[in-house]
């Protein structure tokens, strides 16, 4: 199917963008438009007017920070698996990306537009929950930071305003002997993850586990942080019975839909192995 007929808009800078959504009626982003011209094609979107802020200058970056790693808004998924930084960093989200459809999608496809797009099954949202990321947002009235925990609202809903863009995605610097993975369980390479989870974990004194983050995908309408796994952890000696047992808490809170790809119970079953598995992955890398 071709997409129902709109306006097409190419603003010149940030200001005017978000004067477009403001605006314009029934007004969209489009970043990269590996999500938003399917949902067109297929008519289950409809915008009445496109704003593309592709040309827009500065959004696409991975820089250095005291306190954080910042990634632009128009950074591509292959900017991610290339960036030199994130590889020896902030493994995680080199895991995340590499995983993401094909190729082309990861030529194509930006961070925040995987973000904003906010699909659960998605692997940046599951992975920048586990790192804890916080959302830069530009909207009419200035900007504001969206906290990690705030800005999944639903499924394919954030808390981002109908005016609003996102223009820089931020990590915090994981501490001394952190070690971060994401695995995504799927049918095939490059499918959407069954399930999908994000494990950063730092150790303290005599290898006991000083904090953690574990972000499950694909299990609920938003990515959610296996808190009772978290908490079993923390503070504990991270031997194999441990992870074990607090990988069995793992599926706490999750509800899973059940689909062709997998079962619900199947699902929850998969998060304590990729608990397990994130888990060891982390802690291997850990210098
Ligand atoms: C065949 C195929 C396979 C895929 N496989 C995977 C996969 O395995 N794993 C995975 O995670 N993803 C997968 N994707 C999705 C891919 O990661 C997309 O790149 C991503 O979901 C959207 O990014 P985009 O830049 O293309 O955004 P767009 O499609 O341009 O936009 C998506 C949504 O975000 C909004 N938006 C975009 N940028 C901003 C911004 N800066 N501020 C505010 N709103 C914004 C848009 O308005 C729209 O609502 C796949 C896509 C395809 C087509």
């Amino acid at each position: 199917m071709t997409p129902k007929q709109f306006d097409y808009y190419s603003p010149a800078s940030l200001n005017e963008a978000i004067q477009l959504l403001k605006t314009k009626d029934e007004a969209k982003v489009l970043a990269g438009g590996q999500s938003l011209l399917a949902l067109m094609k297929l008519r289950l979107a409809a915008p009445k007017n496109i704003i593309d802020i592709t040309k827009l200058q500065g959004l696409s970056y991975i820089k250095e920070d005291k306190d954080y790693l910042a990634i632009g808004a128009l950074t591509i998924h292959d900017m991610l698996e290339q960036s030199a930084v994130i590889k020896s960093k902030f493994t995680i989200l080199n895991d995340a990306a590499s995983k993401i459809g094909d190729q082309q999608i990861r030529n194509r496809g930006t961070v925040a537009g995987s973000v904003c797009h906010a699909d659960p099954a998605a692997d940046l949202p599951t992975a920048l929950t586990a790192a804890d990321a916080s959302y830069v947002v530009q909207g009419p009235s200035g900007q504001r930071i969206i906290a990690p925990k705030d800005m999944f609202v639903d499924i394919f809903t954030t808390a981002l305003g109908h005016d609003e863009v996102v223009t820089e995605i931020r990590i915090p610097n994981f501490p001394l002997r952190t070690g971060s993975g994401y695995i995504k369980h799927s049918r095939r390479e490059g499918d959407f993850a069954i399930v999908g989870v994000g494990t950063v974990v730092t150790l303290g004194d005599g290898n006991v586990c000083k904090d953690v983050r574990i972000a499950l995908g694909s299990v609920n309408t938003t990515p959610m942080r296996a808190k009772s796994a978290e908490s079993y952890l923390r503070g504990k000696k991270l031997d194999d019975k441990t992870i074990a047992e607090a990988a069995e808490k793992g599926p706490e809170g999750a509800d899973p839909p059940s689909d062709m790809h997998g079962s619900r119970e199947y699902r929850l079953e998969m998060i304590k192995v990729f608990i397990r598995r994130t888990m060891k992955l982390a802690l291997s890398r850990i210098n």
